[in-house]
């Protein structure tokens, strides 16, 4: 039978069949060992057949192709990925530049992680009941920086129902994959999309105490009006250890439109000649911002790939 993964601990998986019943189910030993790409072979959001030999022993048998998957860098695993989400229609990155600060080089960490499968984007800033004439100032920059790229930019308060409806309605018959780090009012806001809907997932660390790694795993929850939302554990740090500078340049869909111009090509829009993507900065084409967290993320990654290279030294 047909159904759809909602939670997963690592060893059971919370189902919803297609006629609308629950099951804990788990996998077994095959799929475990077909998979060698992620640390985790089903995420939330996968499509997968069960089988019910009784309650107590439900196996998922197969898992459907995915439309699409987030996946982030696995904390355990060099070279592997932890599977976030399958098959999302759209991602809801929460920030605010208010309590907590607005950490300027974020939206384009999380970007990383959408961009491989052009998962559209909403940038909701959050909290704006306390922004200051200019923080709304940022707000209208930034805006305008990533609404000109295609993403869609919202600014929402919880505290004072600014701009909830509209975020109801963008959410409506959607998967939407919904992330923010720690403190940015992501259970607030879900709880005014949805009264009553309490957000489980609970607040986890990439670091517990002394280097550690914890495991985060999100959870689905359906919406009254239709539509699923998928709940992921605050990510305080975004690692791209898989990545190459390349990889990082098709990430910025604007740098890659460019690039198709530059003379070199390989070229890393750093300091070779005839590059259409410096171009583009210098003439206002390309916002500097952006290129600027490019060319960041791009140290990011050699500086990873120099130590993973002489990490026998
Ligand atoms: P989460 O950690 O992202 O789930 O954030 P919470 O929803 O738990 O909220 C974190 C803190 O921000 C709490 O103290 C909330 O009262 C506060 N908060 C949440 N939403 C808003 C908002 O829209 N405006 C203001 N001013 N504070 C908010
Ligand atoms: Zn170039």
């Amino acid at each position: 039978m047909k159904a759809i993964i909602y939670k997963s601990t690592g060893s059971w998986y919370e189902v919803k069949t297609e006629d609308g019943k629950w099951h804990n189910a788990r996998t077994v030993g095959k799929l475990r060992l077909e998979d060698n790409f992620s640390t985790n072979p089903i995420a939330v959001g996968d499509i997968v057949d069960i089988h019910i030999e009784n309650e107590e022993e439900i196996t998922i048998n197969n898992i459907h192709k995915r439309t699409n998957y987030v996946v982030r860098q696995s904390p355990r695993k060099k070279h592997q990925v932890h599977l976030i989400a399958a098959n999302v229609d759209q991602a809801l990155l929460i920030i605010t530049i208010r309590e907590p600060n607005l950490k300027v080089g974020f939206i384009d960490r999380f970007l990383m992680m959408t961009e491989p499968y052009k998962i559209p984007v909403i940038i909701a800033f959050n909290k704006s009941d306390i922004y200051l004439k200019e923080d709304l100032e940022v707000f209208e920059f930034y805006k305008d920086v990533y609404e000109k790229i295609g993403y869609t930019v919202i600014l929402t308060s919880s505290a004072n129902n600014y701009g909830i409806d509209n975020l109801r309605l963008l959410l409506k018959n959607k998967v939407t994959l919904i992330s923010g780090q720690s403190g940015v009012g992501k259970s607030s806001l879900v709880n005014a999309i949805q009264p009553g809907l309490k957000l489980r997932t609970t607040e986890l660390s990439d670091y517990s105490g002394k280097g550690q790694h914890t495991t985060t795993f999100a959870e689905m929850y359906d919406l009254n009006e239709g539509g699923m939302i998928i709940d992921t554990p605050g990510i305080k740090t975004l690692a791209f250890n898989t990545f190459e500078i390349t990889d990082i340049a098709h990430n910025f869909r604007e740098i890659f439109k460019y690039s198709e111009d530059c003379k070199f090509a390989n070229c890393t829009h750093r300091n070779e000649p005839k590059c259409a993507v410096k171009d583009a900065v210098e003439n206002g084409e390309i916002s500097i911002h952006r290129y600027e967290n490019y060319i960041q993320l791009t140290v990011e990654v050699e500086e990873q790939n120099y130590w993973e290279i002489h990490k026998d030294i």
